[in-house]
């Protein structure tokens, strides 16, 4: 059995509880949409798997913890952003001082997900997580464009 994370945009009020419930800096973040009044974007970690940041990290700083979720390893990471190019939800964040940031899944128990009031986090257990990237450029093209291969 794995968990998946789910984000049901469209219940979002943007209140922040879940950014201020996230042990870590930058864990999650919600963004006003430029064109939707009143309407935000959470930006938070899928713990894909396939995942295409954990490949596409050269020091092996991204791995897949027991409980599937994608963990980085700060000790390991050298800021390169490739994560951040390849992921399809912009979910690797690079802070202000230089390193690194995203969702650990609190050890399989989500604080953004318990804060949540209005239901836009869901954490569920499922078969065979899927996570998916269709219509979403190839790994390679990503890294391509963004001048990193
Ligand atoms: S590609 Fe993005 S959403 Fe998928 S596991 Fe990596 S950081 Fe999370
Ligand atoms: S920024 Fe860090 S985690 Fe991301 S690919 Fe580079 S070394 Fe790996």
């Amino acid at each position: 059995m794995e968990y998946l994370l789910h984000v049901l945009t469209e219940k979002c009020t943007g209140c922040m509880d879940c950014v201020e419930a996230c042990p870590i800096e930058d864990g999650i973040r919600v963004i006003p949409l430029p064109t939707l009044p009143e309407r935000w974007d959470i930006v938070v970690c899928r713990h894909c798997n396939p995942a295409p940041c954990v490949e596409v990290c050269e020091f092996g700083a991204l791995s897949v913890s027991a409980n599937g979720a994608v963990i980085l390893n700060q000790s390991l990471c050298t800021s390169c952003k490739a994560c951040t190019a390849v992921c399809p939800f912009g979910a690797v964040f690079l802070r202000p001082d230089g390193t690194m940031a995203k969702c650990d899944l609190c050890s399989g128990s989500p604080r953004c997900v318990a804060a949540c009031e209005e239901g836009a986090l869901v954490y569920e257990r499922v078969e065979r997580k899927r996570v998916l990237i269709r219509g979403k450029p190839s790994m390679v093209e990503l890294l391509e464009f963004k001048g990193l291969r």
